[in-house]
This record gives structure tokens, C-alpha cells and sequence, in this order.
């Protein structure tokens, strides 16, 4: 037996390995192996004992047409067999033209080229890249750095990271973040002050960006990024009415690029293709991912303005910058046909009438819980903020592990959902983010609340 098997994890003992050495895998719960996934049916995950678990997250917002669509896993044999892989030094392919046709065809306006990865860290990578490289295309090298948010996530690799403000994340790869400053998150439940309205206290929050741009210098700073919808580090936390305008207004004002974080929020899960549309801005580069391949195919995708690629094209000719995979075929076959799910299928607005009704039914089923502080989020993408105390907002002492708890508790009754714990601007924290696949019945959005509660009752 695996001597390292927590009795509070979440695996079930059928599938871990007799031994630790039997697994190769390099397991990133380096203590845990975790139950072998076998076969998937709309929103189920089956393990190798047969057990059923709901995907209330969807992985992690990855999974949005649930498990086993047909015309996406046709699309993907279709293109195996015509041709699998040609590499974008010598070719183009149809899929990935047809996909970014449509992609700009539904993007916010100005969003002209697609620039193709394979996920939602080599996205942001791509993004950071070409944005000081436009710069130095157009002969403003000076500029160097980024302006990001405290609470963050834009990925695990090395500039994605940099860019992160999640201090548990960066914490021992500090001497190898790229220069970036943080200010605060857009968080009116716990920043939100006494008397003041929810404008302006985005319109504050905000101006946090022009006066750490006027404290670094402009002509340093390359653009701002952030999570229209924060997801990993606070649970669905949109921004509130007007802050994203005012950021557009600031990043115009003094010349900077505007980089929206799309990889969790983006591709229908918060009831519009680009969860930005609902803010009423565009940026001038966008990263998606996750819900783009929907857990068929490992693929993202970095889209800016012609005015960035015009400086290439005119430029240099040549973004310096690239991974053997970009424009998978066989991603981006699989993504033109979930995008076009999304957008023609419907699936986008489906995601925001039965987002309506998980929050609806969220807000029933906790909204008086003495330890739920905050129920937020929008579409199927929906955050609960752990507190110990309602009242004061105080958080359960990090050393209780709540979130893990949840997790675990949520997995033995046969739910997958997301919980996280951390510094929260300065508040260590739990919360539960969910993000279940689009295609749920009404039925099952019922499941997925009762375990959640069944989870909380066995844990708060
Ligand atoms: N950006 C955001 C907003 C994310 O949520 C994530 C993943 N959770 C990433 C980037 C990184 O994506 P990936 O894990 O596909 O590299």
C-alpha cells in the first residue's frame, strides 16, 4: 500500500498504486496519488471503481461541454486522420485558420490576429512577450515592466508568474520574477469601505493603477494585466461596475497596454464568449484557454489588435518568440468546434440562464450559512467565500485547512469542486470556486448544490 496516503485526502483506495514506487508519474501532491479517471458521460467522471463524481468545477473551469461530446472527439479523429501535425515554421492548417476566423468573428472590437499555444500559461507568456516586444518595435524600449493586481494568478511559468500577485505561489521563485508591481484587487467584500458605493469604490481602486504608474514612471511600464473574473487565487470575483472602463481610460492616458487574463473566465463561463463584453471594454491583448479546448485538447490562444501586429509586420517581420505545438491541428480542430458550440450552439447563453439559477439556488442554500461570507460570481463561474465569522468576515484559522476539508469531503460524496485557500489581500482565506460544465440539467445543478452542502455540514 502507498504509505503516504493521507486519511483526509481525497483518493479512493481502489486506484492508488500498491506502492509508492509503482507510480512514475510525477504527482504534483507530491504525498498523494490520486484515483485513476476511466471514462467520462456529460458531467460525470467515472474513477476505476465505477464511482461516479459530478464536475462541479469543471476541472479547473476547463471541462464547459462536459465529458464526452461527440462532435468534438469526430472532429478531433477527422483531423487525425487527414494529418495530425505539420509545423507552423513551414505550414499553416485549416482548422487553426477556420478557428481564429471565428474567434475575431465573436471577439470584442479591435481584436484582429490569433496567435495559437497550448495552454493558458504559455497564453499569458505569449501575451507579456509580445507586448514588450511591440514596444521595442516601435522604438520605445524604455518601457520594461508590468503593473499587475495582488490578488492574481496568470500561470505557473516563469513571466506568468512574475506577473501573478499570489505570494503563496511566488514566494521561493521571488530572484526570477520578471519587474512587476502589484495594487489592489477590485474586492467590495472586503474592500469596499463604509458609506461608499460600489462606483466609487471601483473608480478608487482603479486610480491605484495611474498613481503606481506615476510613482514607477510610464514610459517604464508595458501594460497592466488582469482577471476580468478572478478565479484560482479569490473564487469568481468579478470587478464592479465601471472599474474597467476607468482602467481603459488610464491605460490610454499614459500609453500602456491593456492585457486581459481570459484563460479561466473566458469562452462562455460567464454567459458571453469573453467574460470582458460584460464590463463594455475591449483590451488590446487577450488570453484564453481552459474552456477553448474544453478539456478535448490542450490549447490556448493569444489575441491582440492589428496595431500590435501591424508593429511586427511593419517591424521586424518576426514575433521572437514560439513553441514546437502552436497551432495544433488537432487542437484547433477541436476548439473551432467547441467555439462554434459556444457561440452559434448556444452554449455561451445557456451558461448564463442556468448560471442564473446555480447562483439562485447558491444563494438559497447558503445565503443565511453562519460560515458562508460571500456567494459572488457570474454565469457557471461562481465563487462562496469561507469565514468563520459572518459579521466580522473573520477567516477560519489557516491551520484548519478548511478549503482542503471542503474539497475532500466535497470528493467523498461524489462532487468535484475547487477549493483554495490564501492570503486574500492580506486576509488568509477559504473559499469554493465552481465552475460546472454548461450542459448540466436542472437536476444536476440540484446535485451539485446538495453535496456541496452535504460537504459543508461534514466540515463547518
Ligand atoms: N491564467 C489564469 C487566469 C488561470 O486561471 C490559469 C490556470 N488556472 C492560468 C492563467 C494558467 O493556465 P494553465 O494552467 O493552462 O497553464
Amino acid at each position: 500500500m502507498n504509505h503516504l496516503f493521507h486519511a483526509e485526502s481525497v483518493q479512493s483506495t481502489e486506484s492508488v498504486p500498491e506502492s509508492k514506487a509503482m507510480s512514475h508519474v510525477f504527482h504534483r501532491s507530491a504525498k498523494q496519488t490520486p484515483p485513476v479517471a476511466t471514462r467520462g458521460e456529460g458531467g460525470y467522471i467515472f474513477d476505476k471503481a465505477g464511482k461516479p463524481y459530478l464536475d462541479g468545477s469543471g476541472g479547473a473551469a476547463v471541462s464547459c461541454l462536459g465529458h464526452s461530446d461527440p462532435d468534438v472527439i469526430a472532429a478531433i479523429k477527422a483531423q487525425a486522420d487527414a494529418i495530425p501535425f505539420a509545423h507552423t515554421g513551414f505550414f499553416t492548417s485549416e482548422p487553426a485558420e477556420r478557428l481564429a476566423d471565428r474567434l475575431i468573428a465573436h471577439a470584442p472590437e479591435g481584436l484582429d490576429k490569433v496567435y495559437f499555444v497550448s495552454g493558458g500559461s504559455e497564453a499569458v507568456e505569449a501575451a507579456l512577450k509580445m507586448a514588450r516586444q511591440y514596444f521595442v518595435e516601435i522604438g520605445e524600449e524604455s518601457r520594461g515592466r508590468f503593473i499587475a493586481r495582488r490578488q492574481s494568478y496568470h500561470g505557473n511559468t516563469l513571466g506568468a508568474l512574475g506577473t501573478g500577485g499570489n505570494a503563496w505561489r511566488r514566494a521561493q521563485f521571488q530572484p526570477l520574477m520578471v519587474e512587476t508591481s502589484h495594487i489592489a484587487p477590485c474586492y467590495a467584500y472586503r474592500g469596499q469601505e463604509d458609506g461608499e458605493d460600489l462606483v466609487a469604490y471601483g473608480q478608487r481602486v482603479a486610480d491605484e493603477l495611474e498613481a503606481e504608474l506615476l510613482r514607477v514612471g510610464p514610459e517604464t511600464v508595458i501594460g497592466f494585466i488582469a482577471e476580468p473574473v478572478v478565479g484560482a487565487t479569490m473564487g469568481a470575483v468579478p470587478a464592479v461596475p465601471g472599474y474597467f472602463k476607468r482602467i481603459r481610460e488610464i491605460c490610454d492616458r499614459y500609453g500602456i497596454l491593456m492585457i486581459l487574463d481570459e484563460v479561466m473566465c473566458g469562452m462562455g463561463r460567464t454567459g458571453t464568449l469573453f467574460a470582458c463584453e460584460q464590463d463594455g471594454v475591449s483590451p488590446d491583448i487577450v488570453t484564453i484557454a481552459k474552456g477553448l479546448g474544453a478539456g478535448y485538447q490542450p490549447i490556448g490562444a493569444t489575441l491582440c489588435t492589428a496595431r500590435i501586429f501591424d508593429a511586427f509586420q511593419n517591424g521586424s517581420g518576426f514575433f521572437q518568440h514560439g513553441h514546437t505545438y502552436i497551432g495544433h491541428p488537432m487542437a484547433t480542430a477541436a476548439a473551432d468546434v467547441v467555439v462554434t458550440k459556444l457561440t452559434d450552439g448556444g452554449m455561451a447563453a445557456r451558461a448564463a440562464d442556468m448560471g442564473e439559477k446555480l447562483g439562485a439556488a447558491l444563494f438559497e442554500a447558503f445565503g443565511q450559512h453562519p460560515h458562508i461570507g460571500d456567494i459572488r460570481g457570474r454565469g457557471m463561474f461562481r465563487g462562496l467565500e469561507i469565514v468563520a465569522d459572518r459579521e466580522t468576515k473573520a477567516p477560519f484559522d489557516p491551520a484548519l485547512g478548511i478549503n482542503k476539508k471542503v474539497k475532500a469531503a466535497a470528493f467523498e460524496a461524489g462532487l468535484i469542486c475547487y477549493p483554495m485557500g490564501g492570503t486574500i489581500d492580506g486576509v488568509q482565506g477559504d473559499h469554493v470556486l465552481l465552475a460546472p460544465p454548461f450542459i448540466l440539467t436542472d437536476d444536476q445543478l440540484g446535485e451539485l448544490v446538495d453535496k456541496l452542502g452535504q460537504a459543508f455540514g461534514a466540515v463547518l
